[in-house]
């Protein structure tokens, strides 16, 4: 079979199906494997996973175990909410990692590499198509692979999407700026590592956690852009990174000249589809479900995603080694689109609820501050077990009552 995309999805896939004994090859179209960016958060529903392919210790080992998250305002930085993410560990079994891209996406290469999976760079698909005895791609240059099933893990601008619906991504006009610094020495040097902290302000918030084992320090702010409202083409430029957080607390400001400002990652979704499989080829991880980063999911979904498709090829696979591919992907259509339409539209709801302004704001301050610490309502339909049938996703719940943090909405207390 072919995966299409060696980014994280793509390669979570071909591990998941490459150990069930499946041959897969992975198409890559950059010329080497390889990540960009900075940190990424790992929840129990991810680490489960990690366990499960054995490789949970290798991330332990290269990542850092915070032990509590914490939700600021960032105008006065006073604290709104937090998780205890030791008791969050006691309650999913499994814990909430923070650790670099580049070392997850090298970890999972690395395994599957083991795995024996043919990995190929410099391979940039055309096209997908499905076939007689299953489906091809066709390649830059022409040439025409065929496989039993082609899995598409090419990222927000997939080529096999567009066989299923013809959209566009969402811009959200927010930005993110990125930048990693060494904590031996500055202001790096007094932050506290045993916290991933977020900042939340007017049309814009702030993150903060450490990397290896403490060694660097990970920081992201994020903006809603002018230029962006008013139409323009050059957004999200350094001009407007300082303007956004102007005012905001010292705390948040002082981290601004640690962002790398030769590069910012404007945000984009899609509306969420339902239907992820036309005939042998099946959509995966952002080519899917391409969701906004504020319950930071993303690259989770896209290791779930091909966590169930391997259950399901044990579940079907016969003694001979045949697998019934029609009845993986439609176990797997059945599963996973509705939960990842939720995580779409949950991070939606969720950026709205952290830009919020003025006495909206002063609102929602309010109602987090309010939350019990140790009320894990609002993330067990995410962190609990990843379902494997429709029957096992446990009821979505909605976190914070967005509606009535509006000002139009809102009667009572406070203002
Ligand atoms: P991609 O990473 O886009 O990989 C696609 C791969 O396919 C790439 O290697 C690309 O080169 C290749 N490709 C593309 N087109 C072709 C083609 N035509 N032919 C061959 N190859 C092709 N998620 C989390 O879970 N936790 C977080 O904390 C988190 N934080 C985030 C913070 C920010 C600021 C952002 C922007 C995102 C964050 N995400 C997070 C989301 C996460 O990064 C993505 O959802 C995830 O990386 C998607 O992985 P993917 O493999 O599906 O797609």
């Amino acid at each position: 079979m072919i995966v299409v995309g060696g980014g994280i999805g793509g390669l979570g896939a071909a591990y998941a199906l490459s150990r069930r004994g499946l041959a897969v090859r992975v198409l890559e179209r950059a010329s080497a494997f390889g990540e960009v960016g900075a940190g990424i958060q790992l929840a129990p529903n991810c680490t489960r996973i990690l366990d499960d392919y054995g490789l949970l210790d290798e991330a332990r080992s290269l990542g850092v175990l915070p032990e509590a998250m914490i939700m600021r305002d960032a105008v006065d930085g006073t604290e709104l909410t937090r998780l205890d993410l030791r008791d969050l560990e006691r309650r999913y079994g499994f814990p909430y990692l923070v650790i670099h891209r580049s070392d997850l996406h090298a970890m999972l290469l690395r395994a599957c590499e083991r795995a024996g999976v043919d990995l190929r760079t410099s391979q940039q698909v055309t096209a997908c198509a499905n076939t007689a005895g299953g489906a091809s791609v066709t390649l830059a240059g022409g040439r025409v692979e065929e496989a039993r099933v082609v899995i598409a893990a090419d990222g927000l601008h997939s080529v096999a999407r567009r066989l299923i619906v013809d959209d566009e991504p969402v811009s959200s006009a927010y930005v993110a700026y990125r930048g990693t610094t060494p904590t031996a020495s500055g202001r790096a040097a007094e932050v506290d590592l045993s916290e991933v902290v977020v900042y939340v302000g007017p049309r814009c918030h702030f993150v903060h956690y450490g990397l290896r084992g403490g060694e660097l320090l990970n920081q992201v702010a994020v903006f809603e852009s002018p230029k962006a409202r008013a139409g323009e083409e050059d957004w999200g430029t350094p001009d407007e990174l300082d303007a956004a957080f102007a005012g905001t607390c010292d705390f948040v400001r002082g981290g601004l000249p640690d962002m790398w400002r030769d590069r910012w990652w404007r945000m984009y979704d899609r509306d969420p589809i339902m239907t992820w499989v036309d005939g042998s080829i099946a959509l995966l991880g952002d080519a899917a479900h391409p969701p906004l980063q504020y319950i930071a999911q993303g690259a989770i979904m896209a290791i779930e995603d091909g966590w169930v498709l391997g259950e399901q090829v044990a579940r079907h696979l016969a003694g001979d080694g045949s697998v019934d591919w029609p009845a993986v992907l439609a176990a797997y259509q059945a599963v996973r689109p509705e939960h990842c339409r939720r995580v779409v539209t949950t991070s939606r709801a969720w950026g709205e609820l952290w830009h919020l302004d003025g006495l909206a704001r002063r609102r929602r301050n309010v109602l987090l501050r309010e939350r019990d610490t140790y009320d894990y309502a609002f993330v067990d339909w995410l962190y609990g077990p990843t379902a494997l049938d429709p029957s096992e996703e446990p009821p979505m719940f909605t976190p914070i009552p967005l509606a009535s943090a509006r000002p139009d909405a809102l009667t009572g207390t406070g203002g």
